[in-house]
Order: structure tokens, then C-alpha cells, then sequence
């Protein structure tokens, strides 16, 4: 399959490193050694989860906001999404002045609204999936001309979260797997296309959740399906990834690897051992790299890292998860 010109390239992901270089940060690629135990192969956890905000989505927000041009970047802008990526945004806008609104389903944790409403922008909270956060989130790019920066689907976010990639590559140079959690595909576009384009025998392997997983179906059917959004311990996993997706869909089909899936049970036995054993403290999208490699789903042949998305979990949740809870209807 052929990638469409306008796909993100290594030089995009170069350019934007040095676009956010002093906004966000290198984060850390540390041994596990259970983990390497029980692989057995070297296996470092990227943790992305001291990111500042909590998640990997600063680096494709400020990317995204830092390529518009200060005229029209003053206007404002507006997002849709599952926490992490408003919450992002809303950070990235505030250093800059500008004014941000987050358009999220009533499935957000609450956490992640607080957060967004502490960073200074407005939450806009309604709507019981991404599809209708969407709409409204059009509703505002319509009637107050703010700029819509898309959660995954816009290169400039892709470009941005392939430097993470960038940064693996440096911190573990015989690499030979890369796991990574996949919703709609900026994560795992970027991470792919930056490892790839350096070392393009190095494996690329996405994990979602087997409730809603709506790239996986997506690359089942042959194009872009609209999924059923259920509540899972991987929160900000939920949500479809456009049904006119221009961009992650042939990116994640053309260089991922494998995708693989995991139960509700598997989350949270991977939250239970980033907290019990590596000492992090993860949130269910975050651990779900880690699952994957516990639940044997993805067989190391080499060195391997296991990318933490994401920490921005309600700590009552954490606790509960903790003390044995296995899925979101027991933690109702
Ligand atoms: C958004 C998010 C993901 C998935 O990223 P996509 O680019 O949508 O695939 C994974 N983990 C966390 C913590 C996130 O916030």
C-alpha cells in the first residue's frame, strides 16, 4: 500500500523536535528488570507518564500549535478529547496566551476535566461519545472561529509524537520491538515512522483494548468503521478514528507490524504490576504496552521498548484497581 504525500516524514518528526525542544521533555527509557526476566530479553520502559501533563499528547499539541501562524493562532483554538490531549493543548495554549476550548464526552474521567478547567482553558462537557464531543467542538470552529487541533488525525500532531520516537531510538540503539498503545493512530503513526525511518527493521507493534477498539476493526474491514464507545479501564483508548481519517489509518496499516488486544482483566493486572513492581504509577491506557508483554500477546526476539502513555489516572480508581478490581462495572 502506498502512503499518501502528505504523510508525515522523518524530517517532519526532525523539525518538530527542534520546534518543542524547550517546551517538553526527554523523558526517561528505563531497564525493567522484571520485565527482562520475564522475556527474556532486555526490556525498557519509555515513561512517557512524566511527560509533562501527564502524557505524550504535549508533544503533538505543541507542535500543532506552535505551526500556526501568530495571526491566526491568536484566534484562539478547540479540540475534542478523551482527557489527555485537551489537556495538553490547554497547557501548550496557556504558555503561548491563547485562548483554549475542550470539547469532551460525559465518559471523560472527571480528573481530566478538572485538569483541563486547572490549565486554564474551558471544558465543554456533553454528549455520551467522541462523535457528538466532535460536533461540538465544529459547533465552535463555526460560530467563534477558533482553530480545530485534532486530537490524532493532523500531521503536525503525528510529527510531534514521533518524537518520542526519536528519543527511543537514541536511548536504546539495538532495539528490536517497539510496543505501543493505539487509539487513533498519532502515537503509534509517529512513533512508527520515526523508528522505522531509522532503523527499519525494528518491529512496531500497537495494543488496544478489546472494548471498542476501533483502529483494529478499521484495519480489519479494509477502511474506517464506526465502533460502539463502552467504558474501560483504557479511557483515553476509547472513541472512533473518523470515519473521513486522512492520515493515521494508512500510516498505522502500512508500518505497524501487528495490533494485539487485551481484556478488561489484563489492564488491570498491568496497572497492578507498573504500580507493585516498577513503581509507577500508571493509568490503563498508559500500562496497556506493559499488558501486552505480561499477557505473552507480543513475543520480544531483541531489546524492546514498552511505551507508558499516559499517568493522568483518578487516584480513588488507582486504589480500587489496586486492591483487586478487575473491570470498570466492579468499580462502578
Ligand atoms: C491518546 C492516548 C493514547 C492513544 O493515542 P492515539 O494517538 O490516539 O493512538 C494512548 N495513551 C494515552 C495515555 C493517551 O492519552
Amino acid at each position: 500500500m502506498t502512503i499518501s504525500p502528505d504523510t508525515v516524514s522523518l524530517a517532519d518528526i526532525e523539525a518538530a523536535r527542534a520546534r518543542i525542544a524547550d517546551r517538553v521533555r526527554h523523558t526517561e527509557t528505563a531497564a525493567s528488570a522484571a520485565l527482562t526476566e520475564r522475556v527474556g530479553y532486555p526490556v525498557f520502559l519509555k515513561c512517557e507518564h512524566r511527560q509533562l501533563t501527564g502524557s505524550f499528547k504535549l508533544r503533538g499539541a505543541t507542535n500543532a500549535l506552535l505551526r500556526l501562524p501568530p495571526e491566526i493562532r491568536r484566534r484562539g483554538v478547540v479540540t475534542v478529547s478523551t482527557g489527555n490531549h485537551g489537556r495538553a493543548l490547554a497547557h501548550a495554549a496557556a504558555a503561548e496566551g491563547v485562548r483554549c476550548a475542550v470539547c469532551l464526552s460525559t465518559l471523560v474521567p472527571a480528573n481530566k476535566i478538572a485538569a483541563i478547567s486547572a490549565a486554564g482553558a474551558e471544558p465543554h462537557v456533553g454528549g455520551a461519545s467522541q462523535d457528538d464531543a466532535q460536533q461540538a467542538a465544529e459547533k465552535l470552529v463555526a460560530e467563534q472561529h477558533l482553530i480545530l487541533i485534532p486530537p490524532f488525525d493532523d500531521p503536525d500532531v503525528i510529527a510531534g509524537q514521533g518524537t518520542l520516537g526519536l528519543e527511543i531510538v537514541e536511548d536504546v540503539p539495538d532495539l528490536e520491538l517497539v510496543v505501543v498503545p493505539l487509539s487513533g493512530g498519532g502515537l503509534a503513526a509517529g512513533v512508527a515512522a520515526a523508528v522505522k525511518g531509522l532503523r527499519p527493521r525494528v518491529r512496531v507493534v500497537g495494543v488496544s483494548m478489546e472494548r471498542g477498539a476501533a483502529m483494529h476493526a478499521s484495519l480489519l474491514a479494509g477502511h474506517p468503521v464506526p465502533v460502539d464507545e463502552v467504558p474501560t479501564l483504557a479511557d483515553a483508548l476509547g472513541g472512533g478514528i473518523g470515519l473521513d481519517n486522512r492520515h493515521t489509518f494508512a500510516m498505522v496499516r502500512s508500518l505497524l507490524d501487528d495490533v494485539v488486544l487485551l481484556t478488561e482483566g489484563e489492564i488491570a493486572a498491568a496497572i497492578r504490576h507498573a504500580h507493585a513492581v516498577e513503581g509507577e504509577t500508571l493509568e490503563g491506557a498508559g500500562a496497556v504496552a506493559i499488558g501486552a508483554l505480561l499477557a505473552g500477546k507480543v513475543a520480544p526476539r531483541g531489546p524492546s521498548v514498552a511505551i507508558l502513555s499516559g499517568g493522568n489516572v483518578d487516584p480513588a480508581l488507582h486504589r480500587r484497581i489496586l486492591a483487586g478490581a478487575d473491570t470498570v462495572e466492579e468499580l462502578a
